[in-house]
C-alpha cells in the first residue's frame, strides 16, 4: 500500500483465506464463505464491500461527533443507508460500482469534518478508519480491503465478535428499510443517528457482554422505527393494500417483469410503459405490490410470474420479456437472459445494464424488441392485501371467531425463501396446520405455500398474505391490536412465529421482536453462524428462542395435541 491508508487493528491478513463472510443463511458448511460466496460473491467484491463498511465506520465516528457539535448532514445521513445497503447479500455484485461508493464515503467524511471544526466538535480519532485514505483504482482498494475483514481484530474475544457482527448486520438491514423509506420521502433523524452511534460503536474495545446485548436490542427497537416509516411511505404514496385476486398466468402481448422490493420503481415502470402495449408483471418480493390502490390502478399492471429470487435463473430465462431487479436478491443472471436483464438502484451485476435516474426506457425498448407472451395464459390466481388496514377492518369477526372458539390459533408463517431443501419443513408445516388455525404470511418464504388452498374460516380467510418482509411492520401492528382487544400480551395471545431467515434484512426484523419482548420464536432453517454457543444462551435464557424442529413436533408443542 502506497499510504498510511488503512490501519487494521491488529495489522493481520485474513488468516489466509482468500475472504471471509458469514453474513447469510446460506454460507458454505455453515461456518463462513472463505473462497467464494455461495452467493456468487468473489473474494474482489467481498473485500471491497468490507473496505466500504470500514470506511462508512470511519464516516460514523465523524457523524456521531457531529451530532454532539449540533451538525446533522442529510447527505451523508441518505449515502450511509445506500453504502450499508450495498453490502447486502445478493444486492452489488459490481466491483466497479464500489469504487466512486469508498471514495464518496471518504469526501463526505472529510467535508462532514470541517463542518465539525468549525462548530467546534471533536476532529480527532484514534481509529485509523477516521482517517483512511483511500487508493485511486479499483486493485488498490481491493488490497485495501482484504486487511480490514472481520478476522482483522483475530484477537477479538469469540462473543463479543459475535455480537459486534449481529450489530453489523442488524444495521445493514436496518440501513436498507431506511434506504425504502427515504425513496418515498419518510425520514426521522434518529434513525440516522443510531446508524452511527451503532457503526462507531463496532470499532469500541470497551464494551461489556451486557452493552453489546443493549446494542443489539436497541438496533432492533430503531428498526421498529424504520420499518413503521416504511409503512407510512408505501401506505402514503399508494395507499393501504386492500385485499387483491392476482392471476399467476400471462396475457398476450409485450411483457416486463419486476423483481426485488422497491414500489417506486414499479410505479415509474407502470407509468412508463402505459399505452405502448407492455403487460407488467411482478416476481418474488414484488407480488404484494397488487393490493395498493395506487399501483394496481393501472390497467397494464396485470398478474404475477414465478416464485421466490432463488429460482430466479430457471424462470427469468423462460420470461419473453425484459427483467428488472429493483433492490436485494439478484443472482449470477444466465447467458440466455443477460441482455435481457436490468438492475436499478443498489442492485449491480457486472455487464448488467444499470438503470439510472429512474429512466426506464431501455427497459422499454427491450420489451418491445422481443417477443412477448403469444397467447393467454390461465394459471389460476392468489389473494394478497391482508395487510393491517385489511386485517384489522375485520377485527371485530376476527375477534369473535376466537371467543367462539372457531379460531384456536394464529400462526406467523414468515421470512425469506432460500435454496437449501431443509425449507420444505415451512411447506409442510402449513399444510399440516389444523383447519381451526389462520396462517399469516410475509415475505418470500411465503411462496413454499403462497397458492395453497387453506379454505376460510367464517368467511376469514385461513391464509393471510400481509405483505413483503418491508411490511414486517404490519404484522406486528396485528398483533399489539389483538393484544389490546384481547386485554393480554403479545406473548399471550393465540398467536406462534415460525420465522424464517436469510439475509440482513431478517436479522434487523428478528432483533425488533426481540425488543419488543416476543418470546418463543421458532427460526429456522438453521441458526446463523456468526452467532456463538454463548450468545445463543442468552438469546434461549432471555427470550426462548429456539430452533425448528419438524412440523409435527413444533405443532404438538404448541398446540399441546
Ligand atoms: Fe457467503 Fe452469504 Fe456472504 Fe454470500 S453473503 S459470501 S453466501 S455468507
Amino acid at each position: 500500500m502506497s499510504q498510511a491508508a488503512v490501519r487494521p487493528v491488529e495489522g493481520k491478513e485474513e488468516m489466509g483465506q482468500a475472504m471471509f463472510c458469514y453474513q447469510c443463511e446460506q454460507t458454505a458448511k455453515g461456518e463462513g464463505c472463505t473462497r467464494k460466496g455461495v452467493c456468487g460473491k468473489p473474494p474482489e467484491v467481498a473485500a471491497l464491500q468490507d473496505l466500504l463498511l470500514y470506511a462508512v465506520k470511519g464516516l460514523s465516528l465523524v457523524a456521531v461527533e457531529a451530532r454532539k457539535a449540533g451538525v446533522s448532514d442529510k447527505e451523508v445521513n441518505g449515502f450511509t443507508c445506500e453504502a450499508v445497503f450495498s453490502t447486502l447479500t445478493n444486492v452489488n455484485f459490481d466491483p466497479e460500482r464500489f469504487v466512486p461508493l469508498v471514495h464518496r464515503c471518504v469526501q463526505l467524511r472529510e467535508r462532514l469534518r470541517e463542518k465539525v471544526r468549525v462548530a467546534g466538535g471533536k476532529t480527532k480519532f484514534s481509529d485509523g478508519s477516521a482517517d483512511f485514505k483511500p487508493e485511486a483504482a479499483l486493485q488498490g482498494l481491493i488490497e485495501q480491503g482484504k486487511k480490514v475483514g472481520i478476522h482483522s481484530d483475530s484477537s477479538l474475544d469469540p462473543d463479543i465478535r459475535s455480537l459486534r457482527d449481529t450489530l453489523i448486520y442488524g444495521i445493514k438491514g436496518l440501513g436498507a428499510y431506511a434506504e425504502h423509506a427515504r425513496i418515498l420521502g419518510q425520514e426521522d433523524e434518529a434513525v440516522y443517528a443510531f446508524l452511527h452511534e451503532g457503526l462507531a460503536a463496532t470499532l469500541r474495545k470497551d464494551l461489556s457482554l451486557d452493552e453489546w446485548v443493549g446494542l443489539v436490542l436497541k438496533c432492533g427497537g430503531v428498526n421498529l422505527r424504520a420499518m413503521e416509516l416504511l409503512d407510512a411511505a408505501n401506505t402514503g404514496a399508494y395507499g393501504h393494500p386492500v385485499p387483491t385476486q392476482v392471476p399467476l398466468g400471462a396475457k398476450k402481448g409485450k411483457a416486463i417483469l419486476v423483481s426485488g422490493h422497491d414500489l417506486k420503481d414499479l410505479e415509474e415502470i407502470l407509468k412508463q410503459s402505459a399505452g405502448k402495449g407492455i403487460f407488467v408483471y411482478t416476481h418474488g418480493e414484488m407480488l404484494p405490490c397488487h393490493g395498493y390502490p395506487g399501483l394496481k390502478k393501472h390497467p397494464h399492471f396485470y398478474g404475477h410470474y414465478g416464485t421466490a429470487w432463488q429460482n430466479q435463473s430457471k424462470e427469468f430465462a423462460a420470461f419473453p420479456g425484459a427483467i428488472v431487479m429493483t433492490t436485494n436478491c439478484i443472482q449470477k443472471p444466465l447467458d440466455s437472459y443477460k441482455d435481457n436483464i436490468f438492475t436499478t438502484s443498489t442492485v449491480g451485476w457486472p455487464g448488467v445494464a444499470h438503470i439510472s435516474n429512474l429512466n426506464f426506457e431501455p427497459v422499454i425498448r427491450k420489451a418491445l424488441a422481443m417477443p412477448g407472451f403469444s397467447g393467454d395464459k390461465d394459471a389460476g390466481s392468489v389473494m394478497v392485501g391482508f395487510a393491517r388496514n385489511a386485517v384489522l377492518g375485520v377485527a371485530d369477526k376476527v375477534i369473535e371467531a376466537v371467543k367462539g372458539k372457531a379460531i384456536r390459533h394464529f400462526f406467523l408463517v414468515a421470512g425469506c425463501d432460500g435454496a437449501k431443501p431443509g425449507r420444505n419443513y415451512y411447506t409442510e408445516f402449513v399444510e399440516k396446520v389444523p383447519k381451526d388455525c389462520v396462517v399469516l404470511t410475509l415475505a418470500c418464504g411465503k411462496f413454499r405455500f403462497f397458492d395453497k388452498n387453506l379454505g376460510d374460516i367464517g368467511g376469514i380467510p385461513r391464509l393471510l398474505d400481509v405483505g413483503q418482509c418491508n411490511d414486517a411492520y404490519s404484522a406486528i401492528q396485528i398483533a399489539v391490536a389483538l393484544s389490546k382487544a384481547f386485554g393480554v400480551g403479545v406473548n399471550e395471545l393465540p398467536l406462534s412465529m415460525v420465522l424464517s431467515w436469510y439475509e440482513q434484512k431478517a436479522v434487523a426484523i428478528l432483533l425488533t421482536l426481540l425488543h419488543l419482548g416476543i418470546k418463543g420464536i421458532r427460526l429456522g432453517p438453521s441458526l446463523p453462524a456468526f452467532i456463538t454457543p454463548n450468545v445463543l444462551n442468552v438469546l434461549v435464557q432471555n427470550f426462548d428462542i429456539k430452533p425448528i424442529t419438524t412440523p409435527d413436533a413444533d405443532l404438538k408443542a404448541i398446540l399441546g395435541s
